[in-house]
């Protein structure tokens, strides 16, 4: 009974919406982490059926399973490695290797050398993301890669914005870097091919990033730091069973450090999602500018302070939340509800933290 539930229509609804927003410019589905916590084989699957067809992850068990439900798809491979085992996995599935130094040039290059083939690559360039990437000044190593690699088949050169959902002008900062490098290489007579840098929010908001593709993975599940005009939808919920309904006198605590007790005698019910299921994580979890700036501890300290209501759906009736969410279930006040063990309980969550729940396509 506990599941994550997608609606079908609402995904469909994003992946077009999207799709309208990146006319003519080609877009790599990104998705890492088990498809966003959907599923990796089933969005990819709707991705397919609606014409997303390049698709982008980080680990090899997910270039396995994409290759074996799509011959033909591009698939790029986000991470830089070096190691030999993998590199010869991901070459043996056809997928598009990022580089991400000399040394993982180097690498991949003998690896191909040693397989009497050529390895297709894109090159990462670090505007301030600090992992994968040649910093905007190092162009000299890679006009070496271009030069030296006679293994490489390099197609495409991208950056990854470190603030998209919350600051414009780093984004903007990080994106003339990044053209920068791209018009150096140009010039030094190096074709670094498809050149891509816009993540989710990027896409949505700068249009003028969007260069020759994007790469876009949270927008699909509609879930964006700010509001745009795509009009995207929430694609799904969570969902459980009332598990019991019980009567409480006043003066009855509820949950861990008994944060809450009752000002008279209530009905509440149990439902059986907790914060191990992601229910009740709240939006900075997703966010880490929240956490990482004073504004952050503030908004903290108010959350204590003035507790947001946390709300579920029973019935089609928004219910409060009484107390702390435990690890797996929580407390809701179902008092003026007229309800059943069984009934079914509807919660927000994001997927991507959900373990423990069933996803189930509708
Ligand atoms: C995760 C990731 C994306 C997609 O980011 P969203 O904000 O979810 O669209 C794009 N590029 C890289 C390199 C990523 O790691």
């Amino acid at each position: 009974m506990k599941a994550y539930v997608v609606e079908r229509e609402a995904l469909i609804h994003n992946i077009r919406a999207l799709q309208a927003h990146a006319g003519n410019v080609p877009i790599w589905a990104v998705l890492k982490g088990n498809g966003y916590g959907i599923g990796i084989v089933p969005f990819s699957k709707l991705l397919y059926d609606n014409g997303v067809r390049r698709f982008a992850v980080t680990e090899l068990k997910e270039v396995e399973v994409l290759r074996e439900n799509y011959p033909e798809s591009p698939i790029l491979m986000l991470r830089s490695t070096a190691d030999p085992a993998e590199l010869n996995a991901l070459l043996d599935l056809g997928a598009i290797l990022t580089v991400g130094s000399y040394e993982t040039a180097v690498a991949i290059n003998g690896i191909a050398a040693q397989r009497a083939g050529t390895a297709e690559v894109h090159l990462a360039v670090d505007t301030g993301m600090g992992r994968y990437g040649f910093l905007p000044d190092d162009t000299d190593r890679m006009i070496s890669v271009f030069r030296y690699m006679k293994n490489l088949k390099i197609s495409g050169i991208f950056t990854h914005f470190h603030s998209a959902f919350s600051s414009e002008k780093a984004t903007r900062q990080q994106f003339e870097l990044f053209r920068g490098v791209v018009e150096k290489l140009r010039a030094a007579g190096c074709e670094p091919g498809m050149a891509h840098c816009c993540n989710s929010h990027a896409f949505v908001r700068h249009p003028e990033m969007h260069l020759d593709a994007v790469r876009i993975g949270s927008a699909f599940l509609g879930r964006l730091a700010f509001k745009t005009k795509l009009d995207l939808k929430r694609i799904g919920w969570a969902e459980c069973g009332l598990e019991e309904i019980r009567q409480i006198p006043k003066g009855q605590t509820v949950g861990y450090g008994a944060g809450f007790k009752a000002r008279q005698p209530m009905k509440v019910a149990v439902i059986s999602l907790g914060w191990y299921n992601g229910f009740a994580l709240s939006r900075e979890n997703d966010l880490f500018r929240f956490r990482d700036s004073v504004f952050g501890i503030l908004h903290h300290l108010k959350n204590i302070l003035l507790p947001r209501k946390l709300l579920v759906t029973v019935n089609g009736h928004k219910c409060r939340v009484l107390g702390h969410v435990g690890m797996l279930n929580a407390v809701v006040d179902v008092t003026d509800l007229d309800c059943a063990v069984g009934d079914k309980v509807v919660a927000q969550i994001n997927p991507l933290h959900a373990k423990g729940l069933r996803v189930q396509y509708r």
